[in-house]
């Protein structure tokens, strides 16, 4: 895994699968850390690399309910985990779903070491909201982003300059419409974040390297023609430059698959 210190008060860990980030936020003698790395030596040595860069964890943070994302309570077991509240009624509506299918994730890659994931006790927070973080009361705000899923919650920290956005933004992954996402919320939660880019400095996709801010926009408009060649041409729309993977073409096939589904219903 990567860590990347890319502020005084803003350490990304980029793990080895997928590129999924975990991004830990500091004011003062407070810090939240965002989504969570994968394999379980990336979650052994976070809290190791947080201590070490003086970053406290006064909570954890998820911005959706895929399992790749919620591993935080792996690294700290005595955490209190906070999601926006559309995430929280889908951890509550497909209870061990996530252990389920990381279960299959750890079958797959031969992973035999994994300590086990509570999710019991999960904090629904109001999105659009606010969530007050250190003595000087520095406010993560909280926004929808759904589409990539049904739930979704993206984090801007006006003061870092920083926004922690989930599924969207990727520069390794292509718009990902899953089975219980939809693309016109994908749409609209593009020009949402479109608005948030534009105060920020620092980008954190889900998936891959954080972002400048000129980087970002590139990238979201990229998605945004990708997303309306997926609606006009369908199969044949080309995918971004730069993400014509074999990886991203089967995601590509997932999601000409899930139109022509909405499309026929
Ligand atoms: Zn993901």
């Amino acid at each position: 895994m990567k860590v990347l210190a890319v502020h005084p008060d803003l350490i990304v860990v980029v793990s080895r699968f997928w590129q999924t980030t975990c991004t830990a936020i500091r004011a003062g003698d407070e810090g939240f850390v965002i989504d969570s790395p994968v394999y379980p030596d990336e979650l052994e040595a976070v809290p190791e690399v947080l201590e070490q860069a003086g970053f406290p964890v006064s909570g954890l943070l998820a911005t959706h309910a895929d399992w790749d994302h919620l591993l935080g309570r792996i690294a700290f077991p005595q955490a209190s985990l906070g999601c926006g509240e559309s995430t929280a009624e889908r951890l509550a509506a497909e209870p061990g779903q996530a252990q389920r299918e990381l279960r299959e994730f750890d079958e797959d890659h031969y992973v035999d070491d994994r300590k086990p994931l509570a999710l019991a006790g999960i904090q629904s927070l109001p999105v659009p909201g606010r969530l007050a973080l250190g003595p000087s009361e520095r406010e993560i705000e909280l926004h929808p982003a759904d589409g990539h899923t049904a739930d979704g919650t993206a984090f801007f920290m006006p003061w870092l300059r920083a926004l922690v956005c989930g599924d969207y933004l990727s520069p390794v992954e292509i718009p990902w419409i899953s089975p219980d996402g939809s693309i016109e919320a994908y749409r609209a939660t593009l020009e949402r974040l479109r608005a948030l880019v534009a105060r920020a400095d620092t980008i954190v996709p889900g998936h891959g390297r954080p972002l400048e801010r000129a980087d970002a926009n590139r990238v979201l408009d990229e998605d945004v023609t990708y997303l309306e060649a997926l609606v006009t041409v369908g199969v044949d729309a080309p995918l971004p430059a730069g993400r014509r993977t074999g990886a991203q073409r089967r995601i590509h096939a997932e999601n000409v698959e899930r139109l022509q589904r909405t499309v026929s219903q």
